[in-house]
């Protein structure tokens, strides 16, 4: 299978930032500067209070719609929780198992798992994040992180859903809210590698080489081709820089050049 038979997706996670009337500017104002093309992806991660209202006012020829959680159970006495079935007709991906909510929420590898499986059952694409912290990764561990989030996070993933699943390699340790180190691109090469590897054993050769595979961990507008043109990558997960919108759309144009680029 030819990569280029996999879309490139760029994803926005605003995580706790900006209010119901910034999320509508920034939106008002990427649709200015975002073109459209086939083949490039681009999804918005707002808050949880914003998906609505961006959902009715927002060119969704252009931009796909993302929760950054949800509560795997469909419907109960869960207070304070919304559910991926309430959100099922809203958003298109959900964001699973980011290392913000592993980290501050203590969510584990079963947590992530039910997610997953809710998200599937639900129709939305888990956006499942994977990576190790800086302290795993000192002490020769990244490799048994890897293994065990991404296993457990599919385990109730069946090889048809898995075509609506995407991964992403998201390293703590890269992350701006946390150590924020660069990560260099031969690293997160290795890393995506042995996870398409961990799928391939789970699932076979083909879904290894059709399921979707990102970058998370400090992109901007001058790295992100840098992590595009490690081979198996397909897109990234852009946190700070996404609350900008010259930098992400500078990001989503660097994106459209080097997908115009390969398919030409
Ligand atoms: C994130 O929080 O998912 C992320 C990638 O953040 P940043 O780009 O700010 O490191």
């Amino acid at each position: 299978m030819n990569h280029l038979e996999r879309k490139t997706l760029i994803v926005g996670n605003w995580k706790m930032h900006l209010s119901v009337h910034q999320s509508s500017l920034l939106v008002h104002r990427l649709t200015e500067r975002i073109k459209v093309h086939r083949n490039v992806e681009v999804i918005l991660a707002p808050s949880m209070l914003a998906l609505q209202p961006l959902s009715l006012e927002m060119d969704h020829r252009r931009f796909q719609l993302c929760a950054q959680d949800a509560y795997p159970k469909d419907e109960g006495g869960y207070t304070g929780e919304v559910s991926f079935a309430m959100l099922g007709s809203l958003v298109q991906y959900c964001i699973v198992g980011h290392s913000a909510r592993r980290i501050y929420f203590g969510e584990t590898l079963e947590m992530v798992r039910d997610k997953v499986e809710a998200a599937v059952r639900n129709g939305i694409s888990p956006i499942v994040c994977i990576g190790e912290t800086k302290q795993d990764r000192d002490a020769g561990q990244s490799r048994q992180v890897i293994h065990d989030q991404l296993t457990t996070a599919l385990m109730n993933v069946t090889s048809r859903d898995l075509e609506k699943v995407v991964l992403v390699y998201e390293p703590v340790w890269a992350i701006s809210t946390f150590d924020g180190i660069i990560a260099k691109p031969d690293d997160v090469a290795k890393a995506v590698a042995y996870m398409r590897m961990q799928v391939r054993e789970l699932y076979g050769e083909r879904a290894a080489e059709k399921v979707s595979v990102l970058y998370g961990g400090s992109v901007n507008e001058h790295d992100v081709r840098s992590y595009l043109e490690v081979p198996g990558v397909d897109g990234a997960l852009v946190g700070a820089a996404s609350l900008n919108y010259h930098q992400f759309a500078a990001i989503v144009d660097e994106a459209y050049r080097i997908r115009i680029k390969a398919e030409a």
